[in-house]
């Protein structure tokens, strides 16, 4: 079976000219960007959705009410994204992703992030049929919001070190070949730092690009429960601390802020993550997420739970929880640049 991944089209000549090819559209979208970017479009969809919350009544209340369009086009952030995923997946229409900055993946997963009695659920699977990448919308946008894209390709660097773990600890299947093409993404990465950090047209392309070839080499490993080699501990404090406080997240920010923590529940060098994240303008500390203490330390006793309960393996806090020293040392690391 050949990867969902090689089917989807990238089109970076931008909003106009890729939509205008649609003839029967639905437009989900939020605010900004909607205003900026509805000049572009040669014609009006049939309906524009401003997407409020992400909760499962809201979306399916527009899988009744919103035309059943032959595309649905999620422009915009998470929630525009994930509600004109959801419509598709619901209606079977084909589904455009227009991603109007890059903090997360969720452009290009198969999952969207619903709202169910408060807690964020996952629910897949839609692919995008096109991601259009317009890098003038995109580059208009707070630069913190695409800086973010790192995060869910730094974590690789992590996953890496949970991959190898299990394949020492529980003899777990390594694909050498795998983590050699990860390893290459990563220094791509690191060698475009400066220009990540100015958001330049060439770094949203390569940041585009990355995402797309990590998720691509995590497929077959997510047909088996396994998140290596783009996703790792660092998701695990993501989405456990998602679950714990109910607030909305700056995904890459938080995932900088997991990268401190699992390198250091790894006992490699935690200084080497903080620096490596910081040449992109990233900011990880506890200050910019806005979590108090009492919650880092709830994220990081529930971790293991969490994990668990995700079915996946996260070796790293399998052993039982941190110390109150290690928990207060990780404090202390993630409280200042
Ligand atoms: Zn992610």
């Amino acid at each position: 079976m050949s990867s969902p991944f090689s089917r989807i089209r990238v089109d970076f000549r931008g909003i106009g000219p890729a939509l205008s090819e649609l003839d029967d559209f639905v437009v989900f979208t939020v605010e900004p960007p909607w205003s900026s970017c509805k000049g572009l479009l040669a014609r009006p969809p049939r309906e524009t959705v401003m997407v409020g919350e992400v909760d499962l009544e809201t979306l399916d209340a527009y899988t009744r009410s919103v035309p059943h369009a032959r595309h649905a086009v999620g422009l915009g952030g998470g929630r525009a994204i994930d509600a004109a995923k959801y419509f598709a997946l619901k209606t079977g229409c084909k589904f455009i992703s227009v991603p109007t900055i890059l903090a997360a993946d969720a452009y290009l997963t198969p999952k969207a992030g619903v709202r169910i009695d408060g807690v964020v659920n996952y629910i897949g699977d839609k692919f995008p049929d096109v991601i259009v990448i317009d890098q003038s919308v995109i580059g208009a946008a707070p630069k913190r919001l695409n800086r973010a894209a790192i995060g869910d390709i730094y974590s690789a660097r992590i996953s890496l070190m949970d991959w190898r773990r299990a394949r020492d600890e529980v003899g777990e299947e390594y694909d050498e070949a795998v983590a050699k093409r990860t390893e290459a993404v990563l220094a791509r990465l690191m060698s475009l730092a400066p220009e990540i950090k100015d958001v330049t047209e060439n770094a949203i392309r390569a940041l585009v690009e990355m995402h797309m070839e990590l998720n691509t080499l995590q497929f077959p490993y997510l047909q088996r429960g396994k998140f290596w080699p783009q996703e790792g501990t660092e998701h695990l404090f993501f989405y456990t601390l998602e679950k714990l406080v109910g607030r909305p997240f700056v995904h890459g920010d938080v995932i900088s802020t997991g990268a401190v923590v699992a390198t250091y529940l790894h006992g490699e060098d935690p200084e080497r993550t903080k620096r490596e994240i910081g040449s992109f303008g990233v900011d990880y500390t506890a200050g910019n997420i806005k979590i108090t203490h009492e919650e880092f330390e709830k994220t990081i006793t529930s971790m293991k739970r969490v994990g668990r309960e995700a079915g996946a393996n996260y070796l790293v806090v399998e052993k039982g929880n941190p110390s109150q020293s290690q928990i207060r040392e990780m404090w202390e690391l993630i409280s200042s640049q």
